[in-house]
This record gives C-alpha cells, sequence and structure tokens, in this order.
C-alpha cells in the first residue's frame, strides 16, 4: 500500500478558523435571527480597485487576440511588472534591488510555505509566538518538528514568546538559530518594527550566518514615516533575508492572487559539503521546475497598483481600513479595554476583560454582542488571554459592532 507524508499527521486537528466556523454555525443554529459580524478572518472586504480592474479587463481583450495573445509566461514573472515593483517599491526607498531578484507568485501564503524547498532538513527554526500559524504548519508538514508538548508546541521549533510585557517585540535570542521567521506590521498583533530594532536581527542574522525571512504583507499600512517599509532598508539585510510581500492586503488581491519574493542574488547557504550555494539559483530553480508563472492578466492589474491613479486609489483603500482600525482602538479603550496594534496595522490585539482565556471571550463576545473575533491562542500558546479583532469590513459594520461591544461591557 502507498504511505503517507506522516508529518501531516502531528498537525493539530483544529485548525483555527474551522473551529471558529463551527462555532458560529452551531449559536446560529440556536438563534437563527442574530445578526452576526464578523471581524475575524483577515481578508479584505472592499472591491478590487478601479485601476486594476481596468487594466484586467485590457488584459483580456490581449488575450483574445492573436497578435496581443499570451501563452505561458515567464515563470519569474513578467519583466515589465518586476521592473516597477523594484524600482517603486525598493529601489526609491534607497534599497538596492534589482528586477531580477523580485520573483512574481500566486501568494505570499505558498511562498511561505514553499520556500522551506530550497533549505536543509536539520536548521534550527525560530517563530514568534503567537505568530501567522502557516509559518509552524509548514515547517511540521516539511518534516523539521516533532510532537507538540501539552502548550501545543511543537518540538523542535525554538518559540521566541511576544506580549505586552515586551511589546510584542520579541527579544534577539541568547541561543543560535538559522531560519527566523519575522512579520512586520504583524499579524496578529497588529506591532511594528522600527529600523533599530530590525537592525539588531540583521546584525544578529550576519554574526550566526541566519537568514530571516521577512512577511511584509502588510507593509503599505505603515504611516509612520519612520518605520520600514522593507527589511532591505536596513544596511547588510541583502546578506541575511528574504522578504515576502503581496498584493492581497494592499490592493484587495486575496480572490485575484499576486504576491512576490524578493531574494537577494548575494544571498547565500551552506550546502551538505561545506560549500556557499547562491539561494537565488535555488529558489529561481524550484519556481521554474514546479510553478508555471501568474496569470497574464493577473499581472497586469498588479502592475495598475504602480499606476498614479492606482497608487491613489490604493491608499484611500489603506486608509478607510485604517479608519476602521481607528475607530475599533478608540471604542474599546473607551470601553475599558486593553488595547494593542490598529495604528500602522489592520488588526487590534486586545487583552481579555477579567482573565477570560481567549476561546471563553470569543464565546462571551459573540453570545452577547453576535461578534465574530480570532481567539489569540489559536496563534500560538502566548496568545492565551489575547484577542483579535480585524479592521477589515464595511464602516457600517465596524461601527455597529464597537457600539454593540461598547455597550455590552461599558465599565
Ligand atoms: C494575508 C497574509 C499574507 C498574504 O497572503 P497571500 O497568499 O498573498 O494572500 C501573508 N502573510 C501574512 C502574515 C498574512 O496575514
Amino acid at each position: 500500500m502507498a504511505t503517507i507524508n506522516d508529518n501531516y499527521l502531528k498537525l493539530k486537528a483544529g485548525y483555527l478558523f474551522p473551529e471558529i466556523a463551527r462555532r458560529v454555525n452551531t449559536f446560529v443554529e440556536g438563534n437563527p435571527e442574530a445578526k452576526i459580524i464578523k471581524l475575524g478572518i483577515g481578508d479584505v472586504t472592499e472591491p478590487l480597485p478601479e485601476a486594476c480592474r481596468t487594466a484586467m479587463i485590457k488584459a483580456v481583450e490581449d488575450m483574445g487576440d492573436r497578435s496581443t495573445f499570451k501563452g505561458y509566461g515567464p515563470e519569474q514573472g513578467y519583466g515589465w511588472l518586476r521592473e516597477k515593483i523594484a524600482a517603486q517599491d525598493f529601489q526609491a526607498r534607497g534599497c538596492d534591488i534589482d528586477a531580477s531578484e523580485i520573483f512574481v507568485s500566486d501568494g505570499a501564503k505558498c511562498d511561505t510555505g514553499n520556500i522551506l524547498d530550497i533549505f536543509g532538513k536539520n536548521n534550527k527554526i525560530a517563530v514568534t509566538d503567537p505568530v501567522y500559524p502557516v509559518y509552524v504548519d509548514t515547517n511540521v508538514m516539511a518534516g523539521h518538528t516533532g510532537e507538540t508538548n501539552d502548550k501545543g508546541e511543537y518540538n523542535g521549533l525554538v518559540y521566541l514568546p511576544i506580549s505586552a510585557d515586551n511589546n510584542f517585540i520579541a527579544d534577539i535570542p541568547r541561543e543560535k538559530v538559522d531560519l527566523i521567521y519575522l512579520c512586520f506590521p504583524n499579524n496578529p498583533t497588529g506591532a511594528t518594527a522600527t529600523k533599530a530594532y530590525l537592525k539588531a536581527w540583521v546584525d544578529y542574522a550576519k554574526a550566526n550566518d541566519s537568514i530571516i525571512f521577512f512577511d511584509a504583507a502588510y507593509e503599505a499600512f505603515i504611516t509612520d514615516d519612520s518605520l520600514p517599509h522593507s527589511i532591505y532598508e536596513i544596511e547588510g539585510a541583502k546578506d541575511c533575508a528574504i522578504e515576502f510581500r503581496s498584493f492581497s492586503k494592499n490592493a484587495g488581491f486575496t480572490g485575484t492572487r499576486c504576491a512576490f519574493t524578493v531574494v537577494p542574488k548575494q544571498l547565500t547557504a551552506k550546502a551538505s559539503d561545506g560549500s556557499e550555494v547562491e539561494l537565488w539559483k535555488l529558489w529561481n530553480r524550484r519556481q521554474s521546475t514546479k510553478f508555471n508563472g501568474v496569470s497574464y492578466v493577473v499581472q497586469r492589474g498588479a502592475e495598475a497598483v504602480y499606476s498614479e491613479a492606482g497608487k491613489a486609489q490604493i491608499k484611500a483603500l489603506v486608509d478607510f481600513y485604517l479608519e476602521n482600525a481607528q475607530i475599533i482602538c478608540d471604542k474599546l479603550t473607551s470601553a475599558g479595554f486593553e488595547v494593542y496594534g490598529g495604528v500602522n496595522a489592520p488588526y487590534i490585539w486586545l487583552k481579555t476583560p477579567h482573565n477570560l482565556s481567549s476561546w471563553d471571550f470569543f464565546d462571551k463576545l459573540l453570545q452577547t454582542t453576535n461578534v465574530v473575533g480570532t481567539p489569540g491562542s489559536g496563534f500560538g500558546a502566548a496568545g492565551e488571554g489575547y484577542f483579535r479583532i480585524s479592521a477589515f469590513n464595511s464602516r457600517e459594520n465596524v461601527e455597529e459592532a464597537m457600539k454593540r461591544i461598547t455597550e455590552q461591557f461599558k465599565a
């Protein structure tokens, strides 16, 4: 009989979002008249920017004419998109990133998982706790961990706790790790990183020959000019960091699918014979073999993000969600909640009242206000006692949800 990848059996059964859906469905069955407002899953709600739609409609027309029809495109993405990304997202910020170092893909989620293909089996891997669950689960699937302990932590991973005690900024580890996942602005906590903080990580990575996986999916939400949008704004980062970006959260591409990963050509890691190998070559080989590029139509839509009209529309979109975040922060603070994030980020991370567990607060909020959020413990053991509220929703829903919460919880 065929055998399976046993590592999949180590994955924790009740994945966070299915469990949320299960509890909401049970509640709705018993309370069919309840008007549920979902401030849980991190998906956008507002429609695609007009500039992107117009570009995609035009691209569909191109596909309908033999002279402009496109078959397979370059696995790395079209040059015209990679050039714009390199110029506007990086060179304009003083980062010396070339278009050839940009790999266009159909998602930062898959890229953060797939990147493990080009790394060895014996790396020591660090994640923050709480964390975006994809980083952990893809390491479990790849066989980089043991089983979980009673706190739900996988043996073999290094967990760097983040909480109000350290301002949701992980301490630089004393031990040596080889691969480190960092996400700023952070999902789930909404925390941001200063240049000085990222510099400390870059210095650590260079001193220990480690590689940083920097997930900047939320960089568009940074409004504070002093905060870095890219890790390559830090000197030396090209020697130690791979950056993941996405059009999902800035341009509403969660259902359209386009992202990119930056692998600097000078970045290397060791082969088992001790030689240093360029990671760019391996990622290029990996993508060329296992991936056939993002659709031409979608890449044209992504290109429009860099047009003048596109930039203005995307700024309006991001500003809209940031205003939601501000409303949520203000209302929850006035209702007596201890609130974090929500500035330069679309997520609000709150301390549950009366030391309720994350899931107990989830149930209480659902039952008393019909508002759905995300239990912090679902992102890791150190997320226990916290709760994530997302700013991705209509203004009407955000205001209604905050009205219900302030009425229910007012001091
Ligand atoms: C939403 C999100 C992404 C983007 O994923 P896509 O696959 O590009 O939609 C990446 N990282 C984090 C932490 C996210 O929350």
